[in-house]
């Protein structure tokens, strides 16, 4: 016997039209790339929507074509959100921090149509134009009076014009809800990206997830100001989110260093964000100098690479915003799981509170979790037995476009890659990707603990933990430290701060000092470009 409830399909398009019955005066602010303040509602949003909508089936664009992106966090990029899957279109964001190179391969794979892209990736547009296979039109996200010239693109289009020759009345489609909606390849450290095809049913129920008080805790009464890119991982959904709880959204165009940064948290009230730790250093090393404060955000996000504990302190006891560490991965939709307290943590000290919070915490229901042997037994849930982490749901990757690298998926769970122990309570920890673990002596050693140790030393401004070539061992940790400009200290001061806080094996056999610490596009630190650079560092204890 079936149910005898409504049959209604998962659609993207149906959040934008609850944000325009619902929050219609909501409002939506975004820092241009053009240097201005622009503001617009989400009344607005769903009639350029329409507009784009309509303007995609006068270029020709069918359902299942995709339309790619090279764009800033801003209303425009919202607009494509919704006007492109709404339409039944697949909206592929484009990430511009990779080579070109890599963006003309993903984009012939992906076939795009249609380009659109913010003024400040014209050099990009210009070097791939004449390279890419599919795309037929590139379209500048501005209006007529900064449409840039280019001798190396031909006809460029002006978004705005576009928008203006066509009505605002569409009728959105209603289709199946597995139907694709948004593509976005993995970063693809080693071997080629992969497209990770998400779709409308896989969206919307991310979204709800995401919403959660134990996931990122949204509401109409936030002011949401996402640093983390629409172009990875679709901002771990906030877009979406804003539209289902009618949140204020704040976005930062290209502008993510510290004090532009606060400005807007200040001058929006902004209440909630999120993005990697590396933009939170920015942000932090700002308000400290100038002895400022938050006088709105209460929480942020953190994801993408391990939170140091040293930052959520910042944040937490200097600052009075909570830390929500998240672990997702673009396979992920991203979100997998939060870290947010159960009573029996709460009842403890902020010690503990810190080191639970240290972890990547719970799963988001919808998610399944569990960690694996070489073998594929499953592992016990003590926190400190540790193996592969495997998840399981609705909002993660089954397979990749076009079939890309075969199934894989292992007894229909997908292997992360990476390391983790989960404890009783089932707060995850990661202790490393799966190829950076640091193997001394047929034991493992986790690089994000010694890194997050590295991190709480006042002069340390970037910690990266390496396996080096030990003749014993095999492995042994090495230590790469960016220092803060400021500060001075020794190898030999930072190895003696791992007294006491580590077994003492796990202590780095050596410290060297660098420059920088070469970063992806992701913003995640790139170790094996590390341990290319040191392969044939010798470690004083070799
Ligand atoms: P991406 O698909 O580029 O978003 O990368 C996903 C990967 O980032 C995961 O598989 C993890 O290795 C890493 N990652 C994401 N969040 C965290 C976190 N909170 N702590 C440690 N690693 C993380």
């Amino acid at each position: 016997m079936n149910g005898q409830m409504m049959q209604q399909p998962l659609l993207i398009s149906t959040l934008l039209t609850h944000a325009e019955r619902h929050h219609g005066e909501q409002e939506i602010v975004s820092r241009r790339v053009e240097g201005d303040i622009h503001r617009t509602t989400y009344r607005e949003l769903a009639a350029r929507a329409r507009r784009v909508a309509n303007a995609l089936a006068q270029r020709g664009v069918k359902f299942g074509d995709r339309v790619a992106t090279l764009a800033w966090n801003g209303y425009r990029h919202m607009e494509l959100y919704y006007g492109v899957s709404g339409a039944g279109a697949v909206l592929h964001t484009l990430n511009p921090r990779l080579h070109p190179d890599q963006v003309v391969w993903i984009a012939d794979h992906a076939e795009d149509e249609i380009l659109f892209f913010d003024l400040s990736f014209l050099p990009i547009v210009e070097a791939i134009a004449s390279r890419v296979k599919t795309i037929k039109a590139f379209v500048v996200m501005t209006d007529r009076a900064h449409m840039p010239a280019s001798s190396k693109v031909p006809n460029l289009l002006c978004y705005e014009e576009l928008l203006t020759d066509v009505s605002d009345r569409f009728e959105w489609p209603r289709f199946d809800e597995n139907s694709a909606s948004s593509l976005c390849y993995t970063s693809g450290t080693t071997g080629d990206p992969k497209g990770v095809l998400y779709s409308h049913r896989s969206t919307v129920l991310h979204t709800y997830a995401a919403a959660l008080p134990d996931a990122l805790n949204c509401s109409a009464r936030d002011s949401i100001l996402p640093v983390v890119p629409m172009f990875h991982v679709n901002a771990w959904g906030l877009p979406y989110v804003g539209c289902a709880v009618g949140a204020k959204l704040v976005y930062p165009g290209p502008f993510l260093d510290g004090k532009s940064l606060y400005e807007l948290f200040e001058s929006e009230g902004v209440t909630m964000s999120a993005g990697v730790p590396t933009v939170w250093q920015g942000l932090l090393a700002h308000v400290e100098s100038n002895d400022l404060s938050f006088s709105t955000m209460r929480r942020t996000v953190i994801g993408g690479s391990a939170c140091p504990p040293a930052m959520m302190r910042a944040f937490q006891e200097r600052h009075d915003v909570q830390v929500l560490h998240a672990w997702g991965m673009t396979e992920v939709s991203p979100l997998g799981t939060v870290c947010t307290l159960k009573p029996a943590q709460l009842a403890l000290g902020s010690e503990e509170h810190l080191a639970t919070q240290s972890k990547q915490g719970r799963a988001v229901f919808g998610v399944d979790l569990k960690i694996v042997d070489g073998d594929g037994n499953e592992l016990p849930w003590d926190g400190k037995t540790s193996g592969e982490l495997m998840v399981r749901g609705p909002w993660i990757v089954a397979s990749y476009f076009k079939g890309a690298g075969g199934d894989p998926l292992v007894d229909g769970w997908f292997p992360t890659g990476d390391v983790a122990v989960i404890d009783a309570d089932g707060f995850m920890q990661i202790t490393d990707r799966a190829k950076d673990v640091i193997k001394s002596g047929g034991e493992w050693i986790g690089s994000i603990d010694l890194e997050n140790i590295a991190m709480a030393h006042p002069a340390v401004s970037m910690a990266a933990c390496i396996a080096a070539f030990h003749p014993k061992w095999d492995e042994r940790p090495l230590l790469v430290v960016v220092k803060k400009s400021d500060f001075e200290v020794t190898r030999e001061e930072l190895l003696a701060f791992y007294d006491g806080k580590i077994a003492k094996w796990w202590t780095p056999d050596d410290v060297v000092f660098s420059d920088t610490i070469p970063l992806g596009a992701t913003g995640k630190m790139l170790k094996h470009r590390l341990r290319e650079q040191f392969k044939d560092h010798r470690l004083p204890t070799a």
